[in-house]
């Protein structure tokens, strides 16, 4: 299979619990304002599939989509909402990362989290945080480096360095994508029919 993702939207909910089971699931997870939603847009080659916020911070909900995959049954792909956001209402705030966690930890059949970093400023020190966290426990997890193309040409052998450096990663273990002008978007999406096949 190639091309566009199939991604079909299933539920958003505002707690790990209410999500329904899956055979195999890969999720999504960084910084508000990483260019997540603008990403799975990408992905799915769609336009309004996940709502690009204006207002950082504001979509806090988790966004759960069945994924095309090469397996019978149907595979799912999560939308985790942004961490790191003071503005968010401050119950969700307090909230998620107990939530997260325990979904990054527990949730049962989730093969692979694709922790994305900003190619321009990332990773951030909450970004490192994460990282050591998923380290730390075992969760396999895979970091995209978004927004590319906002990367000068005349930086990005540095910038490659820096953000590798930063994530403790070899630079060919990181994925750079620009959702905005499609570069490394194939190559993600292959990657994710491998974790959800
Ligand atoms: P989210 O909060 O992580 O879901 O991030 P969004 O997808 O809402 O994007 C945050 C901001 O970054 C928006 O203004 C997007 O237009 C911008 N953005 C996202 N991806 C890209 C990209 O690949 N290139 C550029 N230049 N801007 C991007």
């Amino acid at each position: 299979m190639s091309g566009p993702l199939r991604l079909t939207f299933v539920q958003s909910a505002s707690r790990v619990d209410q999500l329904p089971e899956s055979p195999a699931e890969v999720a999504f997870v960084g910084r508000s304002n990483v260019g997540k939603s603008s990403l799975v847009n990408a992905l799915a080659n769609r336009k309004q599939l996940a709502r690009v916020s204006n207002t950082p911070g504001r979509t806090q909900l988790i966004n759960m989509f069945e994924v095309d995959s090469a397996r019978p049954d149907t595979a799912t792909m999560v939308d985790l909402p942004g961490y790191g956001f003071a503005k968010a209402a401050k119950n969700i705030t307090r909230d998620w990362p107990e939530m997260i966690e325990g979904y990054l930890l527990d949730r049962e059949n989730l093969s692979m989290v694709f922790v994305l970093v900003d190619g321009v400023i990332g990773p951030t020190k909450l970004d490192e945080q994460m990282l050591d966290w998923l380290r730390y426990n075992g969760v396999p997890h895979t970091v995209v480096a978004t927004k590319f193309d906002k990367v000068k040409s005349s930086k990005r052998a540095t910038r490659k360095k820096e953000l590798a450096a930063g994530c403790q990663l070899d630079q060919g273990d990181i994925v750079w994508v620009s959702a905005s002008k499609g570069d490394g978007i194939d190559a993600l999406r292959s990657l994710v029919r491998t974790w959800v096949g």
